[in-house]
């Protein structure tokens, strides 16, 4: 946001805009403070006119650090269900959103300053015929870092590739690409900037992804003890998308009268998942919490998935950090609600640290210094 932007807000103080007071836990170090939102921005210090809007634990914006504006199961939609779209996750206090690929044109959600934040990685990368029909562009991999270069102009600092894939000569999940089409796409990616996520189911494609260069695994359910060290050592993040990983099983039933092998896949991987995206918690990854709406899921479902990631073995602390704290400065916001940080936090009646189901009850939404819930 540039500062034209804010003396703008600024400047609506003389139509009525007043300071906004809210009293309660500031999480994550729980200090309980009078937070002052001025001018967007949240200060500290009083202001004996502002008024009080709420009580209550306030959490700094919580993030879906993988959900898909613009897109549903057949494909792109028009803006209208786009904007339904960032309104459920706003109301769900999601106010920051990485979008994990969209073959929609979705930038102008960034003009409007009632709907989340939102990190764009422009259109999905995917080998020909071997994604979702109407999601991706289809390419072979000798394109696959011209294509790179394409959406990471196109996007806000990440790109989106399909890691693996049905394959339908061998009837189960391949890699998409060859180690060489990877080492330079990484290479073209980091040179302009952008970072680069897969979406992998697999343990195949695994390997050659991390050790090229990539900075964040989706989904990540064939992950193995070795790969995890290897993320680990690289800083490579985990988005885990645990409320998608529920859906393996009907993916597998799907495909299964063509494709057995692959249906079996996805059940072992399913069996697996609590363990293996365990283990990766445990060894140290960064984990964060990305819903996986606008596919198959609906947009909205951040608290479910906070929720979820503690049966995988993270923390109460560790699965609302990954949607909140720790997600905003991964993606290069202001973790904390520290002084003349941008006003964005939801507020809770109850802690959620003690209890994670009121994640689903925000009691006071304040996106840029605004109250919109
Ligand atoms: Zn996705």
């Amino acid at each position: 946001m540039g500062h034209s932007q804010l003396s703008d807000i600024g400047s609506v103080g003389s139509r009525g805009m007043s300071a906004l007071r809210v009293r309660g836990p500031v999480l994550p170090d729980g200090e309980t403070r009078d937070l002052y939102v001025v001018e967007g921005r949240v200060t500290y210090d009083r202001v004996s006119s502002a008024e009080l809007v709420a009580e209550g634990w306030i959490v700094p914006g919580l993030v879906d650090a993988h959900c898909h504006v613009g897109l549903d199961a057949d494909g792109a939609v028009p803006p209208d269900v786009q904007e339904q779209q960032a309104l459920a996750d706003r109301d769900a206090g999601a106010l920051l959103l990485r979008d994990c690929g969209s073959p929609a044109d979705t930038r102008w959600v960034q003009d409007r300053d009632d709907l989340p934040r939102l990190i764009r990685a422009g259109r999905h990368i995917a080998r020909t015929r071997r994604y979702i029909r109407n999601y991706a562009h289809e390419i072979e991999p000798e394109d696959l870092p011209a294509y790179v270069a394409q959406e990471a102009g196109r996007g806000d600092g990440w790109v989106k590739i399909v890691g693996d894939w049905i394959e339908r000569e061998a009837g189960d999940l391949a890699p998409s690409w060859t180690r060489a089409s990877l080492d330079a796409a990484m290479r073209t990616a980091h040179e302009r900037g952008a970072r680069v996520t897969a979406h992998v189911f697999g343990e195949a494609a695994l390997p050659d992804l991390i050790a090229s260069g990539i900075d964040c695994i989706e989904h990540g359910t064939g992950l193995s003890a070795d790969l995890v060290d290897d993320m680990v050592a690289r800083g490579v993040a985990l988005v885990p998308t645990v409320r998608q990983l529920d859906n393996f099983p009907q993916y597998a039933e799907a495909g299964r009268r063509r494709f057995p092998a692959y249906a079996e896949h996805m059940l072992a991987l399913h069996r697996r998942r609590r363990e293996v995206i365990g283990a990766a918690y445990e060894a140290g990854v960064a984990i964060y919490a990305g819903t996986d709406a606008g596919g198959v899921l609906p947009h909205g479902l951040i608290g479910e998935e906070v929720r979820e990631l503690t049966t995988y073995g993270l923390s109460a602390r560790d699965a609302l950090g990954a949607a909140s704290w720790r997600a905003r400065s991964w993606l290069g916001l202001d973790g904390t609600l520290a002084e003349g940080t941008p006003a964005d936090f939801v507020v809770f009646d109850e802690d959620p640290l003690l209890d994670l189901s009121v994640l689903g009850r925000p009691a006071r939404i304040v996106l840029r210094g605004a109250v919109v819930g």
